[in-house]
């Protein structure tokens, strides 16, 4: 203990010196006999425990240094001598500030330890918030007492405020009142009339029941009543001494604080073991850690949650407690912790709750949730951490099945959309907003009606309505209009959502965009009409080719039967062959047109270019048909004579067959006026026309009549003759040789057919090739050699016969086979053929089978296969078999001259 002492009585200051060597140990005075030298004890040193100041000194008064001191805030207490019946000087020093005044009597020195030691603790605990305020509550009989004590005690201790009564019953009355709580104190005279001091301290204590601090102020000589006292509960009592009022302040706080510490003090045990109740009862863990994470407390809930006793897991350290990834969690954790400044400043620093999964006793892992705070000693250094781990392994479980839901919703390839139950959109997921494009923020609080197109009515709006709120499913289509204004289709499935009580808080939609497939079905549809349609058209095509394969065919076989009338006049026979000739023109017309739409639709139909002389297929087509319009009186013209020779690279005959079509159809639909055909050359293109001023095709069948079996009165097929093929063949055609098709009609008035080819040559002269075929003719036919050993195979007695007639001219010998066997054995007997002409499809053994063992046989022998189907690979077919050539059935006589020249007569060709 560091003491200043200020004193210039040398026999006063060394009694003081060794008294206090004596009776304090490790004690060290600094002895000043002035102010000044005070002054400079005290600029060199403030770090006294005490100052002991005299008041009379040679160069002033000691009170200006107590003032001093107070004035620089110096942190200690001041204890003032002054000489007796001082009052005046010892009320001024303790108003200055001073902690206690000693009067020098004879024995001062030795009262010196323990008002020095009193001062220093009442400094201490009056170094308490001096802004609190202690109300007290003053039992006085005398008025002059009262009023002493509160002037006193304003003037020098004003933080204690004194509310006086002068009786018991008042007493009573206010201790018992609802604000009693105001009170701190009780202080109490030990005169009181109507009631003993006594008696009233036991009815506070055993009748009232406070706990409030009373202080008893006795007579002089009167100890033995304040034993009592104390014995009955009071804390305190002053003595009635001279001075008694000046001690009265520090009576009355350390009275008050003692009072404090203790009921805090309980307050804290009472906690403490509430805590602990709480932490041993909880089913939560708790835990306290030292700042190196060892626990140093964990309850007993360890137990359930995983399967430790305390004593057990308060041994094992986190790292062992938490699965490595949890582990890793905290480390991180307690990193940023501590590079944080609370930590270091002993600030309240709670750590969020973090979830961690850990081992259990038997190796299994639960998720837990920890929270922690940090545990700071009286000098706010943290000291450990305070934690509570809760087992969350179910909610975490749930939450887990959420996410996963709440994920498959938002991934969902179907919208989903949550309303609340006035219809106002609550949730979107992302695919709603793909196919809306409307954003979450656009549409929520929003009712889904902003999407509507006006497609679905009001009466299904009810019916929908109707059905989710009495907890029904509705099903439907919507035709809804997006963000962008394009509409879409969408398929709904609107349903409720019921809370635990079954009362509908939201309602859910799913919907699919069916645009796409609405798309599809509308085009399945449209297939299927087509299908139909193709299906009726193909039966009409059916009854239309019966009757067109009959009508020639009973024209055949009736004048065939008349023929042979024996009394037939040459004139009537020449008539019915020419009959007969007609017929037999339109069935091979009709049977091509077959053929041909059949190449087409297998794809097989192929096209052979060279170059065509545009001017000389007009005038071929011209000359033809013009008999043909003649008969029906018919003007027919051609421009091909405005134009100089134009040379096309194209295929020839298909441009005749449009051309030949075309030019029939006009002549066959037009009863009166002319027929007009030619061709211009417009830009790249060749457009050929023919125009006439027939019956006209109504607007709506002028697509229509270029599809297969079309004719524009299909009711009516007897009208006029013809399948319906005509156009779709001729279409084909066009587009094979890269060129449109189209026509103007107007019914009545007539129709314009209209084609193009591509404009793709120059004029030249015509090339020998294209004349060759043409040229060769029936001129040339006898000029063959030698005449010819022919075999003949053919299954049809008919055929074997047209064909024996067509070659009967360069024939030496024929001999005919029946089917392909027949042929080998027949070739084998005789000795040597010239030619063998073989048909294709015959019973037993079929034409490539039979060229093939005749080839075994001989390698030289002719071989021309000759076929009525005229498909794209026959030709083919027959040369790798081993045949030389090939031919089409009906044979045309000048191509087969032509095949004769070519191999027996090698220099009429070319
Ligand atoms: P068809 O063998 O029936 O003539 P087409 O395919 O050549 O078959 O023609 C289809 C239909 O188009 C005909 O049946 C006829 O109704 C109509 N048509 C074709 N050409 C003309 C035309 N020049 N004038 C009026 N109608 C025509």
């Amino acid at each position: 203990m560091k003491i200043l002492l200020l004193e210039d009585n040398s026999t006063d200051a060394d009694l003081t010196i060794i008294g206090l060597s004596q009776l304090i140990p490790d004690i060290s005075i600094e002895h000043a006999v002035t102010l000044r030298q005070a002054r400079s004890l005290l600029t060199a040193n403030h770090s006294f425990d005490i100052a002991v100041l005299d008041v009379n000194l040679p160069d002033g008064n000691g009170l200006e240094i107590l003032i001093e001191i107070r004035q620089q805030d110096l942190n200690f207490p001041v204890i003032m001598l002054t000489g007796s019946g001082d009052e005046e000087t010892a009320v001024t020093a303790l108003k200055s500030g001073a902690e206690d005044y000693i009067v020098k009597r004879d024995d001062y020195v030795s009262n010196l330890p323990e008002s020095i030691n009193q001062a220093i603790t009442n400094f201490k605990e009056n170094a308490f918030n001096k802004s609190e305020v202690i109300q007290v509550l003053y039992i006085e009989h005398h008025a002059a007492d009262i009023d002493f004590t509160i002037r006193h005690l304003a003037q020098y201790a004003p933080y204690i405020h004194i509310d006086p009564v002068t009786t018991v019953d008042e007493a009573l009355i206010k201790l018992n009142s609802e604000n009693f709580k105001k009170y701190k104190l009780v202080l109490m005279d030990y005169r009181l009339p109507g009631m003993d001091a006594l008696e009233l301290i036991k009815t506070i204590r055993q009748k009232v029941k406070l706990k409030i601090p009373i202080i008893l102020v006795t007579g002089q000589g009167n100890e033995e009543l304040a034993v009592q006292a104390l014995k009955l509960g009071a804390n305190d009592y002053l003595t009635k001494s001279e001075n008694y009022l000046f001690k009265l302040p520090s009576v009355i706080v350390n009275c008050y604080q003692h009072y404090e510490l203790k009921k805090r003090h309980l307050a804290q045990v009472e906690s403490e073991s509430k805590y602990r109740l709480l932490a041993d009862n909880s089913g939560d863990i708790i835990f306290t850690l030292d700042m190196d994470l060892n626990y140093t407390y964990i309850s007993p809930a360890v137990k359930t949650m995983r399967g430790f006793t305390p004593e057990e897991a308060i041994t094992h350290k986190i790292k062992e407690v938490l699965t490595p990834a949890s582990y890793l969690k905290v480390t991180k954790l307690i990193g940023t912790i501590q590079s944080e400044k609370s930590l270091i400043t002993g600030q309240e620093c709670l750590i969020n709750a973090v979830e961690l999964e850990m081992y259990k006793k038997d190796k299994s892992t639960i998720w837990t949730e920890v929270k922690t705070s940090l545990i700071f000693d009286e000098n706010k250094n943290a000291v450990g951490i305070l934690g509570v781990t809760r087992d969350i392994s179910e909610r975490k479980a749930i939450s887990d099945k959420l996410i996963q839901l709440s994920r498959a919703v938002e991934q969902s390839p179907t919208l989903v959309e949550i309303t609340d139950i006035k219809g106002n959109i609550e949730y979107i997921n992302p695919k709603f907003t793909e196919t809306t494009g409307y954003s979450f923020k656009e549409v929520v609080g929003k009712n889904p009606r902003f999407l509507k197109s006006g497609y679905t009515t009001d009466k299904e709006y009810k019916n929908l309505w109707n059905t989710i709120t009495s907890g029904g499913e509705w099903r439907g289509e919507f035709h809804n209009k997006r963000k962008d204004g394009t509409l879409y289709w969408e398929e709904a499935l609107i349903s409720s959502i019921k809370n635990s009580e079954g009362e509908i808080t939201h309602y859910l939609a799913l919907k699919s965009d069916i645009t796409e497939k609405k798309k599809i079905l509308n085009e399945l549809i449209v297939a299927k009409e087509k299908a139909e349609e193709s299906d009726r058209l193909k039966s009409a095509f059916l009854a239309n080719m019966s009757h067109e394969i009959r009508t020639p065919m009973n024209g055949i076989l009736g004048f065939s039967a008349l023929l042979s009338e024996p009394e037939l006049g040459k004139e009537e026979q020449q008539e019915y062959i020419k009959l007969i000739q007609v017929s037999g023109a339109r069935m091979l017309n009709l049977i091509s047109e077959i053929i041909d739409i059949s190449k087409i639709e297998s794809g097989m139909m192929e096209i052979s270019l060279q170059e065509v002389n545009i001017n000389e297929g007009m005038d071929f087509v011209f000359n033809l048909l013009k008999l043909d319009a003649k008969e029906k009186s018919i003007d027919i013209t051609h421009n091909s004579n405005s134009f100089p020779d134009l040379y096309l690279i194209t295929d020839s005959e298909k441009l005749y067959a449009v051309l030949t079509n075309l030019v029939k159809n006009a002549i066959k639909y037009t009863d009166k006026g002319s027929i007009e055909f030619g061709y211009n050359i417009k830009n790249s293109t060749v457009e050929f026309f023919v125009k006439d001023t027939g019956i006209g095709i109504p607007l709506d069948r002028q697509s229509a009549i270029f599809e297969r079996f079309i004719q524009v009165d299909i009711a009516n097929i007897a009208a006029r003759h013809g399948a319906g093929l005509g156009l779709a063949i001729a279409k084909a055609f066009v587009k094979l040789l890269d060129g449109d098709i189209w026509l103007e009609s107007q019914e009545g008035m007539g129709t314009t057919f209209y084609f193009t080819l591509p404009f793709n040559t120059k004029n030249k002269e015509p090339s020998l090739q294209t004349n060759t075929i043409k040229k060769i003719g029936k001129e040339n036919a006898t000029h063959i050699n030698s005449k010819l050993k022919i075999l003949i195979t053919d299954d049809d007695t008919i055929s074997r016969k047209l064909i024996s007639k067509s070659v009967n001219e360069f024939a030496r010998e024929i001999i005919e086979a029946k089917n392909g066997l027949e042929a080998v054995e027949k070739f084998k007997e005789n000795s040597y053929f010239d030619l063998i002409l073989m048909d294709v499809q015959m019973p037993i053994m079929n034409g490539y089978d039979a060229i093939t063992e005749i080839r075994k046989l001989d390698k030289n022998i002719i071989i021309i296969t000759q076929s009525a189907f005229g498909l794209t690979g026959d030709r083919e077919k027959a040369i790798s078999a081993g045949s030389n050539d090939y031919i089409t059935k009906p044979i045309d006589k000048n191509e087969l001259v032509l095949l004769l020249n070519k191999y027996f007569n090698p220099s009429k060709v070319n």
